[in-house]
């Protein structure tokens, strides 16, 4: 590795919901039980390139501008708070939504979307299956309502189908589809997926082994994860809502989905001889640890 080949990690206050503890632990039976979390978006500035990517967008600032079949469900996450939003925290750090190049979103639900309209020059990256949601929704609770017209078409990519078996190769055209866009953000880049221990899909964004799009499905369908090279011996796994809570990243109580992958080893183990430091979107903890890392503070190497 190159010295310069990292990228610098900052925390965007991006807003802050109320969820109930039971959903995330299987050893809370105490459904009063209600937590104030945050719904954190990262700025992630590839270094080598001065790429600016935005992961996941949080809360929208203005609730009023959800779709009318979701308010029901923002009513049981009260208290919410909207200010700062990703856009807020951007402003506040010296950037505007519109310096940013990429746009990655773990997924589709309301608290991780944001208001997408206000990065007018970002390309969109989205797990495949995405689109399909955001036309035909899903049909199993309250919070599964999707907006349409989310997203800007020219300017999303959705990545190819996973090789999750050797049969189910990437569908040509959209393989296609997914090089011509990103090739103008990262020339030369690694545009398939590739299997690389312990995870078996990611892509590497910036084709220098320093910024992996994870595939992680389990929470919702095209969940992504990224994992990021802050120094040469350290790494960031951002893990969206692929797990809700520390408590069962510690192993102290159950979640099946976290065990697939071999993520667990991530914390253990390491990647490639560095440490990992694993962040849940929702993690309070963590946000209260690393108020310094607020941008246009960063995450410390
Ligand atoms: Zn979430």
């Amino acid at each position: 590795m190159k010295p310069q080949e990292h990228v610098r990690v900052s925390l965007l206050p991006a807003g802050f919901l109320t969820l109930p503890e039971h959903f995330f632990c299987a050893d809370q039976h105490d459904k009063n039980i209600k937590n104030l979390v945050p719904s954190m978006s990262f700025l992630l500035e590839h270094i080598p390139s001065h790429t600016r990517v935005v992961f996941d967008l949080g809360l929208r600032r203005d609730l009023s501008a959800y779709p009318d079949n979701i308010q029901p469900h923002l009513r049981t996450r009260q208290p919410i708070q909207t200010v700062p939003d990703v856009c807020d925290s951007l402003i506040h750090g010296g950037l505007d939504p519109a310096d940013i190049d990429a746009v990655i979103l773990s997924h589709m639900h309301y608290d991780h979307v944001g208001t997408p309209s206000r990065f007018t020059m970002a390309k969109f990256i989205v797990g495949y299956g995405s689109r399909h949601i955001l036309q035909n929704g899903m049909n199993y609770h309250s919070a599964a309502h999707f907006e349409k017209d989310l997203l800007p078409s020219d300017r999303t990519i959705e990545l190819p189908v996973q090789n999750i078996l050797p049969q189910f190769t990437h569908p040509i055209e959209i393989t296609t589809h997914f090089t011509n866009r990103l090739s103008s953000f990262s020339p030369g880049g690694q545009q398939e997926w590739k299997e690389l221990h312990p995870f078996d899909n990611v892509i590497d964004l910036c084709d220098d082994g320093s910024f992996y799009i994870v595939d992680s499905p389990g929470h919702l369908l095209g969940h992504l994860n990224v994992l990021v090279r802050v120094s040469s011996d350290r790494w960031i796994y951002l893990a969206g809502d692929a797990c809700h809570h520390s408590r069962i990243l510690n192993g102290e109580t159950g979640m099946a989905e976290w065990e697939e992958n071999g993520r667990h080893n991530l914390k253990e183990n390491g990647f490639q001889g560095g440490s990992v430091e694993v962040v849940l979107a929702h993690d309070a903890e963590w946000y209260q640890n690393n108020l310094i890392s607020i941008f246009p503070g960063a995450v410390e190497d």
